[in-house]
């Protein structure tokens, strides 16, 4: 089985192409199973994000994207899920929104350490431990809610540093981030989006080769996401090959699908 559970939409505004584009590259790309998981929506009254849908958008996102699984029912397996922060103070609304039954899944992302309304991307903060262990602290904080499915970079700390730099603290957030996951059952994320960008220039620091070594005996199942923020990223199998080559020569072998009980 050949599945991507991480496929954005330009709903995000910082993705290019239509639902259906993605869903015809899935198909050239010789996917068994696409799962759209978009950027979540979160009901802020003034604050408007440009990385992420509206509430107003979500609706659409949920027709558009079971209209096209009705259309290619028996083509490729179609879920409908959110990529999702974990963001104390909209708590309530997360777990609301889990609880609806709009979507079958969520995958962490976490890029912030609470709400952007009031909280920096926390990428570039990782160039200090402190940032890191801000990073890990929200993971662990968002996996031990037990809403979701599996976690997007776990290594997304390494996005500003050499590897060289894999010290002390990144082995301590490293280590718990995977535990957690474990424990949880949820498969961490070898991510292709920034292996592309690794691919194709100075590129991001993850996915981190330090990272996956290090955390061979703590990591519980492991998974391939192509992020795809375009749908050329899906049609493109020499990049998903490149990623399990990569993840089979750190010694891992990637789930091929998610089960689920919904
Ligand atoms: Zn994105
Ligand atoms: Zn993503």
């Amino acid at each position: 089985m050949k599945c991507n559970y991480h496929t954005h939409t330009m709903r995000c505004h910082h993705a290019v192409g239509e639902d259906e584009a993605y869903i015809r590259a899935a198909i050239a790309g010789g996917f068994d199973v696409l799962g759209f998981a978009d950027h979540a929506p979160w009901p802020y009254t003034r604050f408007v994000s440009n990385i992420r849908m509206t509430m107003d958008d979500f609706p659409d996102y949920l027709h558009s994207l079971r209209r096209l699984r009705e259309a290619y029912r028996g083509q490729l397996e179609l879920h409908i899920g959110l990529e999702s922060e974990y963001f104390p103070t909209y708590a309530d609304y997360l777990r609301r929104l889990a609880e609806s039954g709009d979507v079958d899944y969520l995958i962490l992302g976490a890029h912030y350490t609470d709400s952007e309304e009031f909280t920096p991307y926390v990428a570039p903060l990782c160039r200090e431990d402190d940032g890191v262990r801000q990073y890990a602290e929200n993971c662990i904080r968002g996996m031990e809610t037990g809403l979701f499915r599996y976690i997007a970079h776990p290594d997304l700390f390494m996005r500003p540093r050499h590897e060289d730099d894999f010290n002390a603290a990144c082995q301590d957030a490293a280590r718990d981030i995977c535990l957690c996951a474990k424990a949880q059952g949820m498969p961490i994320e070898f991510n292709l989006l920034g292996l592309q960008s690794q691919l194709t220039g100075a590129g991001r620091g993850y996915p981190s080769p330090a990272f996956w070594n290090y955390v061979k005996p703590y990591a519980g199942d492991v998974i391939l996401g192509v992020d795809a923020h375009d749908p050329a990223q899906l049609s493109d199998t020499a990049l998903w090959d490149e990623g399990l080559k990569r993840l089979h020569a750190l010694g891992y072998t990637p789930v091929d699908h998610l089960t689920w009980t919904k």
